[in-house]
């Protein structure tokens, strides 16, 4: 029997409901269990595909193309699992496929309706989200009292009853806020936020009560009285120095043994000690004096969550290395030739991510050709990569204007452009290229060396591609085109061999980097980043 856990969250967003159900799957599985994730997302956006960033933050893509949330990308850090477009649906997604259903006729007559027409598709969707997984944990965004998320609570109500007790259970994350004029934690907010879930039918099985400090046990006591929840399924979850502590810290507070429990499955001794490892480097890294000052030029610098993959891609590669990875976020508008100096001068790395729409682009351009020119290490990540294509054709190979037509359509040279199947687009949503193709990389290169093999998977998100018109020319003239999207001989990966390390590819490497598997690339920018750096304090 297929067991399902909910996870709904109170009283007020960004309490990391995201990455504590990556760190409860997390602890599933080192008990062995089989598990998956699905994400609900109540908006009405077919997907985040075509959000700003802004709001929603990056948007993270699947092995097969899906454009989802980032909380998936926190799913697949955490475990094994390998997430589809069936692991995140909202509510526009849903209503799409039942509106699509009505107009075929295909409700006979009936009058659609949110119960049960609605619900039954976020039925549906849960369970073509649990495949063959033994334990699916469902995360149903927003916050519990939101009018949106209201039937995605009434569907998981249903889904319980006829799942039976024993075979699905409720968590509930919360928020106990400290009041520093009181000196007292306070219960009120999660009390509520309890008693609005119990309105609609829903008794929480376990509560994970967010706070800055952890909750002593008269405060637990309360909890566990107010909202009838057992005392042992009241846990603390306290503000952590890292997500990566969040399994262990849950395993602390015997979730395991909570979990097996209520869902009435054998309880076995998960075995953690990778994530104890990885903790305890990275507190070493905390104190030790070994350091890299990387510059990230972007657009969305306000909002880290805007780079989630690459912010956590660079932990990675920190904990892989042993060093502390110092990110400087550099506005891309910000550039200018007087003062690139002051806020480049000193890197000893420089990144530029992915992007759209030409604000901050010339900024970008600068930031390559101050990498290339002094010799910095340089990582262009999609968008990076074509600005550093356009600033090779303008500055090396003496194509004046070169630029990519999403910028400049009248540029005298093209060299990053649409493929003929990406003209004349009616809809935006979901037609870029999209998800992992196959890379056949050249031996002999800077990336043959980072990854030793010859064929490798990685995923995209783009609409435009480097022109092969002028693959020659920029050859000629010392870019040397490393991977080659293998069933389109389209330039995937671009390098500058005169360069120290220099190299720029059309797919996004962080979205597969795992905290136990970094990511290659990512990994040898930090170690050339610091052999820089280690190069000019010897001089
Ligand atoms: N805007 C560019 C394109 O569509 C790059 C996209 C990206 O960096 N993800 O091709």
């Amino acid at each position: 029997m297929q067991k399902f856990i909910f996870i709904t969250g109170g009283v007020l967003s960004s309490l990391g409901k995201g990455v504590t159900s990556a760190g409860i799957g997390a602890i599933l599985e080192a008990m062995g269990y089989k598990i998956t994730f699905l994400k609900l997302d109540p908006y009405l956006n077919v997907d985040p595909g075509t959000m700003n960033p802004y709001q929603h933050g990056e948007v993270y893509v699947t092995e097969d193309g899906a454009e989802t949330d980032l909380d998936l990308g926190h799913y697949e850090r955490f475990t094994n699992v390998v997430l589809t477009k069936y692991n995140n649906a909202t509510s526009g997604k849903l209503y799409y496929q039942i509106l699509e259903k009505e107009r075929r006729g295909a409700y006979l007559g009936a009058t659609v309706q949110i119960i049960p027409h609605f619900t039954n598709e976020i039925k549906r969707a849960i369970e073509k989200a649990s495949a063959d997984a033994e334990i699916v944990l469902v995360e149903i965004g927003g916050t519990v009292g939101d009018i949106e998320s209201l039937p995605f609570l009434e569907a998981i109500r249903q889904m319980s009853l006829e799942k039976g007790r024993e075979n699905s259970m409720f968590i509930h994350l919360t928020y106990v806020p400290y009041i520093k004029v009181a000196g007292e934690l306070k219960t009120k907010p999660s009390q509520h936020s309890v008693k609005e879930l119990r309105a609609i039918g829903i008794q929480p099985d376990v509560l994970i009560c967010r706070a800055e400090k952890p909750l002593p046990k008269a405060i637990k006591r309360k909890l566990a009285l107010f909202t009838n929840v057992h005392e042992d399924a009241v846990l603390s979850a306290p503000d952590l120095d890292t997500i990566y502590e969040i399994p262990l810290h849950l395993k602390k507070e015997k979730l395991d043994v909570v979990i097996s429990n209520l869902l009435n499955i054998e309880y076995r001794e998960p075995d953690l000690s990778k994530w104890k490892k990885i903790v305890s480097t990275l507190n070493q890294i905390e104190k030790s004096s070994s350091e890299v000052n990387i510059a990230i030029i972007g657009k969305y610098t306000e909002l880290k969550d805007a780079y989630k993959s690459i912010d956590e891609a660079l932990i990675h590669a920190s904990i892989a290395n042993k060093v502390k990875v110092n990110v400087h976020w550099v506005r891309a508008d910000d550039l200018t030739d007087e003062n690139i100096n002051e806020f480049l001068g000193n890197m000893d790395g420089i990144l530029v991510p992915g992007g759209f729409g030409d604000r901050g682009v010339e900024g970008k351009i600068k930031a390559v050709r101050f990498a290339r020119e002094n010799n910095i290490p340089y990582f262009g990540i999609c968008l990076g990569m074509q600005v550093a294509v356009i600033e090779f054709a303008r500055n090396v190979a003496g194509l004046e204007g070169a630029n990519s037509t999403e910028f400049d359509p009248q540029t005298p040279y093209p060299v990053i452009d649409l493929m003929p199947e990406q003209k004349n687009l009616d809809k935006k949503g979901g037609t870029m290229r999209l998800g992992a193709y196959k890379c056949t990389l050249k031996e002999g290169t800077l990336a043959y060396d980072i990854y030793k093999q010859k064929e490798i998977y990685e995923r995209h998100r783009h609409r435009y591609e480097f022109n092969t018109e002028y693959k020659k020319l920029l050859e000629e003239k010392g870019l040397v085109v490393s991977g080659e999207y293998t069933a389109k001989k389209l330039p995937e990966i671009v390098e500058i061999p005169s360069h120290r390390w220099f190299i720029g590819c059309q797919f996004h490497p962080e979205f597969k980097s795992k905290p136990f598997s970094p990511h290659p690339i990512f990994r040898e920018f930090i170690r050339a980043s610091f052999e820089y750096k280690k190069e000019k304090e010897a001089n």
